[in-house]
């Protein structure tokens, strides 16, 4: 569609749903409506709608955001592997899937792919990609029932449409597809009269702020306020993940026995409330049902949810051990690699809402360590669970408390299927976050945000006037970054830049001259009548630091980095399986080395690749001393629980070496601490 026919159908949808009538409470649009819909409705960012609570940022539309450098190689490297060609070597999301009117698998995993494959398409403005896309999209447009309930007819449960509505709403904010927003008014009117007959159950019971966050999505685009009935029958319907968390039980290891896991298959609520995915979906529960309820602890819930999940099951790379339920804090313990994503989609939607700059570290940590930690480094193959320590990926047996022998192989399915449909949306929806807008309040213009930080582009309109940002950057393996702020004319407007807590010493720059000294852990907060040209340069100060762990263990980080020790890796291919492979990876080296904490630890540093969480290709290393702790051993191919730190031993002083914990597919992550 070309742009001006888009713009035309955007104007004329905007007409018939009365957002140009919208009253004056009704925020929808700050950038303009018709301002935005001519630069195509990429640009359009629409605020929360009265009586909604405002958010503190909105996420830029699908398309706003380009990636570049690393970034875009990585996204690049994505579309050539797996998610590039899923559907041709994967049956479950292959030709007969049930999401494209098949007789195959017709739940989660075609929504799942979508979720993922639609903003890849779009950030990479891919034809082959968004082809593919299409036709899961198109058919999912037409299968729309009279009674108004869409998707696979053989399959009524409501979770997967949670899902494929979220690739739904993307696809519209790129394209202004005509046909989405009917689609989901009448959906949501067929669910509103359905769910008192047939209530929320299992996964969707546990997932209802996710189906929520996509009602709320199409409140602000219709203003119906028979959509905000619908979300408070989810919550009423749904898992009461607020008050799970404010008397959080949960403190142990989840065994089987523990959830009776073989008498239901897992389904009962105490199975479901302790499931990883299901936590990391959770943590959004309190924003997005504050945007409703407008109560502070609602959207602070948050904050809360991550402490207790961090004291009891954290881990040094950022997840919560869940494997697949919550594990307790041994680093030999594992976390699914959808509960990655998940946490990431909700952290991304949280520090939208709340505008916390803690809730952008924490997203980072898990961008830059978790999710490609768990994916081969050509992305053709991908763990179910990954260990902090973990070394050895093999058929031992291993220390999960529910999951099967495969859960650590790196491969196309291992386990069971649902990373291999779910993974593909870490990085694209990364990606799209990098940049929000601040909305205009009464005290401020709106503005935008450096939410995250990697390499890109960003198109959007401020006040009507057309504003491209560019940004360089080698982040996160070096502290620099350059911002180019070009508005297509002189504009005032706030650039809030997010100074990480453990960025102690940062400077901020602009056109050369120093600002005011940033403070770690807050949004620097820039006023002033940008020009076109104007760059700004941001220096994050990264040095070597130690974090706690379990048993008083250490993890050794540098900005948003964890580094880890690289085991020497075998790798041993188990089956091939259609286009990739199932491999298992045997250690070549000894692993068991207790970290020297009071000695120096050295960094060097080279150009930024663009395979930067490759082994070969990383650009920072760190130079630590340790000596082997001969009683630390693995047994069945997993580490045992570390020794109680500090701890002694008289082997020899040597210098070893850590990397980026993405790039170590083998690893020590968490290190016994010897005494001083
Ligand atoms: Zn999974």
């Amino acid at each position: 569609m070309s742009v001006d026919a888009t713009r035309r159908l955007l104007l004329k949808q905007l007409g018939s749903i009365g957002v140009v009538s919208a009253l004056p409470t009704n925020k929808i649009l700050s950038s303009s409506a018709f301002a935005t819909a001519a630069e195509g409705p990429q640009a359009a960012v629409v605020l929360h709608r009265a009586p909604l609570a405002p958010n503190a940022f909105y996420p830029l539309p699908l398309g706003s955001i380009r990636p570049s450098g690393w970034l875009h190689a990585q996204l690049q490297l994505q579309a050539d592997s797996l998610s590039g060609h899923l559907d041709e070597t994967w049956a479950d999301v292959g030709p007969n899937s049930g999401w494209l009117g098949g007789t195959g698998e017709s739940w989660e995993r075609g929504p799942y792919f979508l979720d993922g494959l639609v903003p890849l398409a779009r950030l990479l403005d891919d034809q082959r990609l968004k082809t593919k896309a299409q036709k899961y999209l198109d058919w999912t447009l037409n299968s729309q029932a009279p009674n108004g309930n869409f998707g696979p007819a053989s399959n009524d449960d409501w979770w997967p449409r949670m899902v494929m509505l979220k690739a739904l709403t993307q696809h519209y904010e790129a394209t202004a597809d005509p046909r989405v927003l009917p689609l989901m008014q009448r959906y949501f009117t067929y669910q509103l009269a359905e769910l008192p007959r047939r209530p929320l159950r299992d996964w969707g019971k546990f997932r209802w702020q996710d189906n929520a966050l996509t009602v709320l999505w199409l409140y602000d685009r219709t203003g119906d306020p028979s959509l905000l009935d619908l979300v408070r029958l989810l919550h009423s319907q749904g898992y009461d993940w607020l008050a799970h968390f404010a008397d959080f039980k949960y403190r142990e290891r989840i065994t089987a026995e523990y959830i009776k896991l073989s008498e239901d298959g897992g389904l009962k609520d105490l199975a479901l409330s302790t499931h990883g995915v299901n936590n990391g979906q959770a943590i959004k529960t309190g924003p997005v049902w504050s945007v409703l309820t407008g109560i502070a602890s609602d959207r602070r819930a948050v904050l809360k949810m991550l402490s207790e999940l961090d004291k009891y099951h954290g881990l040094p790379n950022g997840i919560f051990s869940c494997d697949e339920h919550l594990a307790g804090p041994n680093p030999s313990q594992g976390s699914e690699l959808c509960t990655v994503v998940e946490a990431m989609f909700s952290l991304e939607q949280s520090l939208a809402i709340l505008g916390d700059p803690v809730l952008g570290d924490r997203l980072e940590r898990l961008a830059f360590n978790a999710l490609p930690g768990a994916i081969s480094d050509d992305m053709w193959s991908h763990q179910y669970n990954q260990q902090p320590n973990q070394v050895e990926c093999s058929l031992h047996h291993k220390p999960w408390t529910t999951d099967g022998p495969e859960s650590n192989l790196f491969g196309l399915e291992p386990n069971f299927g649902c990373c291999t449909a779910n993974f593909h949306q870490g990085w694209p929806k990364f990606a799209t976050s990098l940049w929000m807008l601040s909305p205009r309040t009464s005290k401020d213009e709106e503005g935008l945000v450096a939410a995250a930080y990697a390499p890109c582009e960003t198109h959007t309109i401020l006040r009507g006037i057309r504003v491209h940002l560019i940004e360089e950057t080698s982040y996160p393996f070096h502290g620099t970054i350059r911002v180019s702020v070009n508005p297509a004319s002189p504009l005032a407007f706030p650039l809030s830049l997010r100074i990480p807590a453990w960025a102690t010493g940062a400077t901020i720059r602009i056109n050369g001259e120093p600002q005011t000294t940033p403070s770690p852990g807050s949004f620097a907060r820039i006023e002033r009548n940008w020009k076109a040209g104007d760059r700004v340069e941001i220096k994050l100060p990264m040095q070597p630091r130690l974090s706690t762990w379990f048993h008083d263990s250490v993890a050794v980080e540098q900005g948003p980095l964890v580094f880890s020790f690289a085991i020497g890796e075998d790798w041993v291919k188990l089956r091939d399986r259609g286009m990739t492979a199932d491999w298992q990876v045997y250690p070549t080296t000894q692993w068991n080395y207790a970290l020297d904490t009071a000695a120096e630890i050295t960094v060097t540093t080279a150009e930024i690749t663009q395979r930067p969480f490759s082994a070969a290709h990383t650009p920072v290393k760190l130079h630590a001393r340790a000596r082997k702790l001969p009683d630390w051993r693995a047994e069945d191919g997993v580490a045992n629980p570390l020794p109680q730190s500090p701890v002694n031993s008289t082997e020899p002083m040597e210098e070893i070496t850590l990397i980026p914990y993405a790039a170590a597919k083998l690893r020590i992550t968490a290190f016994p601490k010897l005494k001083s």
